[in-house]
């Protein structure tokens, strides 16, 4: 099974790919999550952690180059989940692309749908744990007393609305472009996480 989840930033994406992960047993692969590995461990270019930090996309190519390298893992041979990537028209050619050349093609797309306000609302209320990297939101999903809680640097306000606008104008553009070749399902992504993995799950039937 190969599964794209195509949603803006505080969709739930991460949330439903950790769920499909699970359940399929196939790998999540999140662009994103080995962006701020490469920054934890120092070896992100210092140009892309500014880019990141300020909630602006990297250039195609360096999430292409990960991209090209992850999929080949023996893990993702019967299947994978991208959780960010593509996130652009380009990217999502290059990974047509890459996976024509191993004789692949992706099974679905699934579009998370969930309104900016709500998005916005959600984002800067984000902290995740830092031991278990479990997801909570200040108001609705409050963390234990004493748990040791991390601030995604582009989850303050300041850097929300670019990534916002960065998925408006550039990744929204893959919707139609999945949409012709017959591969889009939209499903509401408003609702407990749970609520929203059964309309996942439908639409990966
Ligand atoms: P995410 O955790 O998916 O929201 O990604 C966090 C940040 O990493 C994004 O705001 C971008 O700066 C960068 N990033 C992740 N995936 C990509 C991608 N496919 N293309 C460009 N930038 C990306």
């Amino acid at each position: 099974m190969l599964v794209v989840l195509v949603g803006p930033p505080g969709s739930g994406k991460g949330t439903q790919a950790k769920f499909l992960r699970e359940r399929f047993g196939i790998p999540q692969i999140s662009t994103g999550d080995m962006f701020r590995a490469a920054k934890a461990a120092g070896t992100l270019d210092q140009r892309y952690l500014e880019i990141m930090d300020k909630g602006g996309l990297v250039p195609d190519q360096a999430a292409i180059d990960l991209i090209a390298k992850r999929i080949d893992a023996d893990d993702c041979k019967p299947g994978f989940l991208l959780d960010g990537f593509p996130r652009t028209v380009p990217q999502a050619e290059a990974l047509g692309e890459l996976l024509a050349k191993r004789g692949r093609s992706l099974d679905r797309v699934v579009q998370l749908d969930v309104d900016r306000t709500l998005l916005e609302e959600r984002l800067i209320h984000r902290r995740t744990d830092k031991g278990t990297g479990h997801i909570y939101h200040l108001i609705y999903n409050p963390p234990p007393p004493g748990a040791e809680l991390e601030h995604r640097a582009d989850d303050r306000p300041e850097a929300v609305g670019k990534r916002l606008d960065a998925y408006e104008t550039m990744t929204a553009a893959l919707l139609p472009y999945y949409d012709g070749k017959g591969l889009l399902r939209r499903v509401d992504g408003v609702g407990k996480p749970d609520e929203v993995t059964v309309r996942v799950l439908a639409a990966l039937e």
